[in-house]
């Protein structure tokens, strides 16, 4: 009947089957192998991944996907904004200065404390690419700022793949969505308006656009994903001048505009008004606008459906995509129709086929990078009729397991659910009688000293716990190992003077992987690597079931260290809502009913620790603010039921117990409000690299309950001086009541050693002694 519709990606896992990609850049890194090596590293990756999707039967392999960092440091290097402080002055942008740029000249261990906290020295900044767990190097534009191609990646990894016969699309990202993304000087630079940088920059896209054509480029994806957030005026007539100038660029090459991670809502006729050839819209997250997308659609345009979730680990329906497909092929006609995954696939794990330990019927529901690329060119055959509908029937079965089983759909759970009242999400008594509850049992001083829970992980500890893992220690070795460390490091502390001491979260290799693993409903891979940023990958846990908790998790080791002091043991969880954040969540309910179900398995938790004698429980909700929708209209309904799962998890308890959260970053100017309304009784930020300036949030709004500013830098191995972080703590108290304030760092201190780290935390107490010696700071 019709001709099979075309396929193509936006991008394909650059990291290999077996993290190659880590394992070469690290050695280089460490000057155990050459740049000759790395280069080779890369080719062999490239030169795999587009012949797996062209043999998958994807008829548009990606090019320019692949990068030994991160692609927008690759376009800053393209376009040759290399910051001055970099020294930069070549002709080209080498391979060191892109690695310097991403990296700094700091410390290796940096960045590694948490999932949202970064290097720093003077590498480039780093922050999370839209809503994605992928972090990506942000560009930094000035008044100086002068665009001018400066690299030939782009055009090399094109004939790369033309020279081994693929049919290739470069990507790159898009004129409004990196100026858009970038970073200017405020401070210094507080009129400076990025988008007068457009004219010099949109000339060197049609410098690239050119060249790519003269090469033999037939279409060049342009990622446009800021049409999936709020636009100002600004921004829509940057989009409109730029764009007339790259539909002008390069006639006769033809332009694929890609929007994804959201709906486009007013945005769409924008959208679809730009001098284009072909439109992508990510079918996934915004199925209500394919129909208007199609019957819009101008004239010869290609549109192109994102119907493969890029950014989820689960297997298509292809009978329910295919129906979206086939209307769309007749509204269009089968010719002007491609499909594609909604996003570049980068977001997901490379491949199933190395699954073998993953439960067989889980297995079955799971798609990766590889299944997606077979999903979509199946979707293209089955539309065209090419194959019989009856090859869909594993998937219908597939999809018909995972509705109906037990292992996912426990009545218990919903049932509990169901059961949960206003109430439950309230703690008995406000917090100034709570207050006073919790000074009479605490007996703390003023100025209370603590730390965010996780204590140097230094090799033995993680040599220990691999060895377990490995079944080559025994149980009862480790956990005598376990108690070991524990023992040594409640004696410090008490010895340093910390007034509420932790038991050092030695047993713990991530904060999130912990719980999961102990949490029925989630499931683990044994290879389901996405990259973070850099060569820091993660493997986040498959949230596939209704969630609860079998059996106490943590209250072993908080009991154990309890009993070793008579101070109070901060006992210690990660929250509902970074649980979710940080794991591949179920399609099949909304993302509120999951986070519900993790927070009553988290408040058996917390009322375990109190009933096992445990006065202070700290609840990390360290993603709580990258949570936030991409629309600012979206952001109240999500802030209400994370706040609501926080304190579904944290409301069981008594009065006199201490809650406490913990968040790395204190931009909380925009949902400060939804902070207090977590209404946790300590709550400890990220604040000394800012200076305290972070603290402005604190003036206009004046915080209910107890808070710990960090005064200890974390990321770096400096150790703090008493009267640097007494100063801190005096600036401080200008906004925020003495007796609100607790001393602690910023942040966890797994990454950092003993060396520092017993120095910085006497410091810190002595620190605080001298606080409570001194006069109130007068309120200015
Ligand atoms: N309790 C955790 C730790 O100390 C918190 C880490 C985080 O905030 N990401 O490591
Ligand atoms: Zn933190």
């Amino acid at each position: 009947m019709n001709q099979r519709i075309h396929t193509h990606v936006s991008g394909y896992p650059r990291i290999g089957e077996r993290r190659e990609l880590k394992k070469a850049t690290e050695a280089y890194w460490r000057g155990e192998s050459s740049r000759d090596d790395l280069l080779t590293v890369g080719r062999e990756l490239r030169a795999a991944h587009w012949k797996k999707q062209a043999d998958a039967g994807i008829d548009l392999v990606a090019c320019n996907d692949f990068s030994f960092y991160d692609q927008m440091l690759d376009f800053s290097c393209l376009v040759g904004n290399v910051p001055p402080r970099f020294g930069w002055e070549g002709e080209s942008v080498d391979l060191d200065t892109r690695f310097l740029m991403a990296r700094g000249t700091g410390d290796e261990a940096t960045g590694e404390a948490c999932g949202t906290c970064q290097p720093e020295a003077l590498a480039c900044e780093m922050t999370k690419w839209f809503d994605t767990n992928y972090h990506y190097l942000v560009p930094e534009f000035h008044e100086g700022t002068r665009f001018r191609l400066a690299d030939d990646k782009v055009f090399a990894e094109f004939e790369e793949a033309r020279d081994q016969g693929f049919r290739a699309k470069p990507v790159l990202p898009g004129p409004i969505t990196y100026l858009t993304l970038g970073k200017t000087q405020e401070a210094t630079d507080p009129d400076f308006d990025r988008f007068s940088l457009l004219p010099q920059l949109v000339e060197v896209y049609g410098e690239i656009l050119r060249r790519l054509q003269g090469l033999g480029a037939k279409w060049v994806q342009i990622d446009e994903p800021v049409f999936a957030l709020d636009l100002d005026d600004r921004q829509r007539d940057a989009i409109v001048d730029a764009w007339a100038a790259l539909g002008r660029a390069a006639p006769g090459l033809s332009l694929l505009v890609a929007s994804y991670f959201g709906p486009l809502r007013e945005n769409l006729p924008l959208f679809l008004s730009l001098p284009a050839q072909g439109f992508h819209l990510d079918a996934v997250r915004a199925p209500e606008e394919v129909t208007t997308v199609a019957r819009s659609l101008p004239d010869d345009r290609v549109l192109s459906l994102g119907a493969v979730d890029g950014r989820n680990i689960w297997k298509n329906d292809l009978e329910a995509s295919l129906g979206i497909l086939r209307d769309v092929a007749e509204e269009i006609g089968s010719d002007r129709l491609w499909v594609s995954a909604s996003c570049s696939l980068q977001h997901v794990p490379v491949t199933l086929a190395k699954e073998s330990r993953l439960d067989p019927e889980l297995r079955s529901w799971l798609a990766f990078a590889d299944e997606k690329l077979t999903e979509i060119s199946l979707l293209a055959e089955l539309v065209s009729g090419e194959i019989p509908d009856d090859v869909l029937a594993e998937n219908r079965g597939a999809i018909r397991s995972r509705r109906e089983s037990t292992r996912i759909h426990r009545s218990e759970v919903a049932e509990r659910l169901a059961g949960v009242t206003p109430a439950d999400a309230r703690r008995h008594s406000p917090f100034e009688q709570r207050k006073v509850a919790q000074r009479a049992k605490l007996h703390l001083p003023e100025f209370p000293t603590t730390t965010i829970g996780s204590l140097p992980q230094t090799p033995e500890v993680r040599a220990a716990r691999a060895r377990w893992k490995k079944g080559r220690l025994e149980t009862a070795a480790y956990e005598g190992f376990l108690e070991e460390v524990i023992r040594n490091c409640v004696a410090l502390q008490e010895e340093i003077g910390i007034d509420m001491p932790v038991h050092g979260e030695f047993e713990r290799n991530d904060m999130v992987e912990y719980f999961g693993e102990q949490l029925d409903g989630f499931a683990f891979t044994s290879n389901g690597w996405v990259q973070s940023y850099g060569s820091r990958y993660v493997k986040p846990p498959i949230i596939f079931g209704d969630v609860s908790r079998p059996e106490p998790m943590t209250v072993r080791w908080s009991r154990f260290a309890q009993k070793l002091t008579t101070l109070p043991m901060k006992g210690m969880l990660t929250g509902p809502v970074t649980i979710l954040q940080w794991s591949f969540v179920r399609d099949d309910q909304p993302r509120e009913v999951t986070t519900r179900q993790i927070a009553l398995a988290i408040r058996d938790e917390v009322n375990d620790l109190e009933a096992a004698g445990i006065a202070a429980i700290q609840i990390d909700e360290p993603a709580i603010r990258e949570g936030l929708p991409l629309r600012r209209a979206d952001w109240e309904g999500y802030l209400s039921w994370a706040v609501e799962s926080f304190r579904l998890s944290s409301s069981g308890v008594r009065d006199e117990t201490q809650v406490h959260t913990h968040m790395c970053y204190s931009e909380f100017n925009d949902i400060i409000g939804a902070i207090a309304d977590m209404d946790a009784d300590v709550i400890t930020i990220e604040t000394s690299r800012s200076h305290m300036e972070l603290l402005e949030a604190f003036v206009d709004f004046r915080y209910p309950n107890e808070i710990g500013p960090g005064v200890y830098d974390i990321h770096s191995p400096r150790v703090p001086t008493v009267e640097e972080m007494e100063a801190l703590i005096r600036k401080a108290e200008a906004v925020i009541p003495r007796d609100q304030l607790w001393v602690n760092p910023d942040c966890g201190l797994k990454t950092r050693s003993w060396k520092e780290v017993t120095p910085a935390l006497r410091n810190l107490v002595e620190a605080a002694r001298n606080l409570r010696a001194s006069k109130p700071v007068a309120k200015g």
